[in-house]
């Protein structure tokens, strides 16, 4: 039997963007003192495990690259994130980051690549390394690149929109380019019973 399994997009997912005060935009964490956790994530976490699902995080992290986020922050931070996860009794089968970025400032990290979602190679990988059924599986994600990589790797999708608006989500639309999110929902403990069905 085939494994099923929930590819969870990290930040703005599970964990929570960050007021960024000198660019003064929402962010993804860069510092490990501003990890937290999604309110929720842990019980859906948890639960998800339960139901049978295998927990695989893929997220983009073209931070270092484009000189955003030191490397050593990096491993600080997913090293915090890892010790949350623990404490609420979660743990992840594996974790996929792609560091590449096509505008990338540091050269090692200036590549057109196949991992970046909407790429899936990182979803062909974990279905080669955890014998898993990826039409048995989900993607949920904050981003239109987590819903068109689980589309494309045939997965079924849910698009968390914690910012939903009509504009917002228009724009969304735009960039789906007529993929369509299986799901959409705004709190990540509305997943469990989507899943659950
Ligand atoms: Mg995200
Ligand atoms: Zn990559």
């Amino acid at each position: 039997m085939k494994n099923k399994a929930v590819f969870f997009d990290r930040d703005g997912t599970i964990l929570e963007m960050v007021y960024n005060e000198e660019t003064e935009i929402i962010d993804s964490p860069s510092r490990p003192n501003e990890v937290r956790l999604s309110p929720g994530s842990i019980d859906v976490l948890k639960q998800l495990k339960s139901l049978g699902y295998l927990l695989v995080l893929i997220s983009n992290q073209p931070g270092i690259g484009i000189k955003k986020l030191t490397e050593q922050n990096f491993e600080k931070i997913r090293r915090k994130f890892n010790e949350e996860l623990e404490k609420g009794g979660v743990k992840l089968e594996k974790e996929y980051y792609c560091f590449h970025h096509p505008f990338a400032q540091i050269e090692e990290y200036r590549k057109k690549c196949n991992c970046r979602k909407p790429g899936i190679k990182f979803f062909k990988d974990a279905e080669e390394e955890f014998n898993i059924d990826l039409s048995k599986s989900w993607a949920i994600g904050d981003g239109v690149n987590d819903i068109l990589a689980g589309d494309k790797a045939g997965t079924k999708t849910i698009l968390i929109a914690n910012l939903l608006e009509s504009a917002y989500l228009s724009i969304i639309e735009d960039k789906l380019k007529g993929v369509k999110p299986d799901f959409i929902v705004k709190k990540p403990k509305e997943i469990i019973s989507i899943i659950r069905e």
